[in-house]
């Protein structure tokens, strides 16, 4: 069969997925999962207006299906299909990306129920990151033949007809051999897999089965020396959905309350105790986005891991950029976890172009404006919780001397209240070792005010 050569756009990129200077691999299976779901979006829609397809809602599904014989990964779908036009097409050329037109198609109309989330990253070809082969047997819907679309990398393609009982696509990945500096079997772990598909892909709104091995004590034939049943250890394989599909920031207000939202922080993080705020936004405008963010309540090891690595977990409708984007938290502000999920993200893979994106400067100057009124809601409400959480700042100091700019926010006279230094204050005063707002020095000290603003500190 002929070989076809992939469009020279696509060529650079395969040799940089094959040759992957790109080091996240495991990103893969989420790309190839992202394209399955928008494959499901797009039929789903098609049903909306077109009674033959014939599918319910609830028939939908991603499978995600290891055979370590064969060394392949395969991502099954019941979505739309690609016929052979669509496969080269769509396969072949990157600038041609599918998902692109689609959306583009849908501009001006804006249904509620469909969105696509393949814009960002480099899509269908990071499977060549993992992949020696990639095989896609596809079956597009109104069509009775399937297509098999294959291809080993950078010598090109072939496509021919094949069977495939119903509508929608395999991608069949085989991967690599284990090299001295990766060992790509790993991926051929399934619990591995499901990890990788819970960490990238967990509120992908289709449910994803795979099938999971256990370990389970059954009962055998055989009996002790009491004529007791023996018990042995026996492999099960259960098919089970493994993303949990409904990303609780997508959901309204009137849907889920504060308390659900802190049961979702602690499950994250352990059974960690409370956070002292929740902030819970649903921007829409300019840039649309959700965002659910917590501050801690009490130090423990979490705090620390925040103050050590801060971010925020970027998500593109469900799917997961990045887990901590450090460009959506200043400095000050880096004790603050949670997510933010804008369907309006043009995301590239790079670090350096999200430094650079415009809407995630908007959003992080948005998050900004509403942790600072949290905190000030709090200092007025609950001064309790609010003492907590400047412990938590003392307590970590790395996070402390990070606070540069709380200076600047005295400056404003935002009511934010910070600890006096003992050793001045007991200087100027005898307030002691309280804590103060800005209102009360002004209260009580108004006439020595410039004294005080010496004296005013953040550090213990
Ligand atoms: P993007 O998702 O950004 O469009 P990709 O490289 O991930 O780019 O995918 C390219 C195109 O290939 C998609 O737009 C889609 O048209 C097609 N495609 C990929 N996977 C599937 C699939 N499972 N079902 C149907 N079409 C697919
Ligand atoms: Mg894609």
């Amino acid at each position: 069969m002929a070989k076809k050569q992939f469009k020279a756009e696509s060529k650079r990129l395969l040799d940089l997925m094959i040759n992957s200077i790109y080091t996240n691999k495991e990103i893969f299976l989420r790309e190839i999962i992202s394209n399955a779901s928008d494959a499901i979006d797009k039929l789903c829609y098609l049903s909306l207006t077109d009674d033959q397809v014939g599918m319910n809602r609830e028939d939908y599904r991603i499978d995600v299906l290891v055979d370590v014989e064969k060394r392949t990964i395969t991502v099954r779908d019941n979505g739309i299909g690609m016929n052979q036009e669509e496969a080269e097409n769509n396969l072949g050329v990157i600038a041609k990306s599918g998902s692109y037109k689609f959306k583009s198609e849908l501009e001006g109309e804006k249904p509620e129920d469909i969105s696509i989330i393949g814009q960002f990253g480099v899509g269908f070809y990071s499977a060549f990151m993992i992949a020696d082969e990639v095989t896609v047997i596809t079956r597009k819907y109104g069509e009775e033949q399937a297509i098999c679309w294959q291809s080993k990398g950078a010598d090109g393609y072939t496509v021919s007809p094949c069977e495939r009982e119903q509508v929608g696509t395999d991608v069949i990945m085989h991967v690599k051999a284990d090299s001295e500096e990766e060992s790509y079997s790993d991926y051929l772990d399934s619990w591995k897999l499901r990890e990788l598909v819970r960490k990238y892909s967990d509120y992908v709104r289709w449910p994803i089965h795979m099938n999971i091995d256990h370990q389970k004590l059954v009962e055998t034939e055989e009996k002790d020396e009491n004529g007791e049943p023996k018990y042995e250890y026996q492999t099960i394989t259960e098919n089970q959905v493994v993303n949990s599909m409904v990303p609780i920031w997508q959901r309204s207000k009137s849907e889920v309350s504060d308390a659900d939202c802190v049961d979702f922080y602690k499950e994250k993080n352990h059974g960690r105790k409370d956070p002292c705020a929740l902030v819970r936004i649903n921007a829409e405008g300019a840039v649309s986005y959700k965002a659910l963010l917590f501050v801690p309540g009490e130090s423990d090891e979490n705090t620390l891991i925040a103050a050590e690595k801060p971010g925020i977990t970027l998500y593109s409708n469900g799917v997961m950029i990045m887990e901590k984007c450090e460009s959506l938290v200043s400095e000050h502000f880096r004790f603050v976890t949670g997510v933010v999920d804008s369907p309006d993200l043009s995301l590239n893979i790079s670090r350096e172009m999200l430094q650079h994106d415009r809407q995630l400067k908007v959003i992080a100057a948005n998050l900004e404006k509403k942790i600072k009124a949290e905190l000030k809601s709090l200092v007025a409400d609950n001064r309790e919780d609010y003492e907590k959480f400047l412990k938590i700042m003392e307590e970590n100091n790395n996070m402390l001397s990070q606070a540069k700019e709380s200076l600047n926010l005295i400056q404003e006279k935002d009511n934010i209240i910070y600890r006096i230094s003992p050793k001045r204050i007991s200087d100027i005063l005898i307030l002691a070792k309280g804590y103060v707002t800005f209102d009360e020095i002004i209260d009580n000290f108004s006439n020595r005010i410039n004294e005080l603003f010496i004296g005013y500190s953040i550090y213990p």
